[in-house]
């Protein structure tokens, strides 16, 4: 099974000789096929805590565990291999490379490795699934912001990762693209199953996953299932 573990996440920032707690002994196990939102205040914490997650930040003190293996165990190497095999992100700002094309910026996570399958027709397959087959060949500049962040699932996805993590997904646009975005990890999620852990400051969205963690000053202060999820 594909279950994440936190134990006792600790992150500690240090500015101007104050130490801040970013994270305060986080405690959390994510199950296979969760659907989860995490919402709080600014600077509660929530990116931090999808960052190490994702391995793409190490804690001060803890344990990160996916499927009961330590993360910290994996040498610089085999966590980029962790990676590929584990985790897809998506951001706000997209973070697409503005000289490379559609299906080149769903390709970008495969280079280098040598895979069963045909990159580009595994680029164009996952264009078709987001919706933007006849955009293969545009770049981002040429791009809405919601077909950019489709542009970006399909990357996060072209690895087939058991998670996908996302900060902010919708946070740049427009309410009828975010919702267009939001039933795309859904969809995800429900047929794919696909775990997915997304951030946001829309209460209304945090309401649609199927479990809601709150954060606050670093820590969590609720983790509830959410029935509306069907
Ligand atoms: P959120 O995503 O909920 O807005 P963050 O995880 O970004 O919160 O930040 C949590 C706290 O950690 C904030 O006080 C923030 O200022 C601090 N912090 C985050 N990243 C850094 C960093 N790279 N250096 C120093 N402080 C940081
Ligand atoms: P670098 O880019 O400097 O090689 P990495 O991000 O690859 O840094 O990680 C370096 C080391 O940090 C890895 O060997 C790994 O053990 C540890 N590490 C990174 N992320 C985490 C995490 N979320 N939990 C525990 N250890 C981590």
């Amino acid at each position: 099974n594909q279950t994440i573990e936190c134990r006792k996440l600790t992150k500690a920032f240090k500015g101007d000789g104050v130490e801040t707690f970013a994270l305060k002994n986080i405690d959390v196990t994510l199950e296979e096929g969760d659907f989860i939102s995490i919402i709080g205040p600014s600077g509660s914490g929530k990116s931090t805590l999808l960052s190490i997650i994702g391995t793409l930040d190490e804690p001060t003190s803890g344990e990160l565990l996916h499927e009961q293996q330590p993360v910290h165990k994996l040498n610089s190497r085999q966590l980029a291999d962790f990676r590929f095999e584990n985790i897809g992100f998506i951001f706000q700002q997209f973070h697409l490379i503005p000289t490379l094309t559609a299906a080149e910026n769903i390709m970008a996570p495969l280079f280098g490795r040598k895979v069963s399958y045909d990159k580009k027709q595994r680029a164009l397959d996952l264009l078709q699934m987001v919706g933007l087959q006849d955009k293969a060949n545009s770049l981002p500049s040429q791009l809405s912001g919601g077909q950019q962040q489709r542009v970006a699932i399909a990357r996060a996805l072209v690895h087939e990762p058991k998670w996908l993590l996302a900060d902010e997904p919708t946070g740049n646009l427009d309410s009828e693209t975010g919702e267009v975005i939001f039933q795309l990890l859904q969809t995800l999620n429900k047929e794919k199953g696909c775990g997915v852990l997304f951030v946001t400051h829309d209460p209304a969205l945090a309401e649609r996953a199927n479990r809601k963690i709150e954060m606050r000053d670093g820590e969590i202060v609720s983790d509830t299932q959410v029935s509306q999820y069907a």
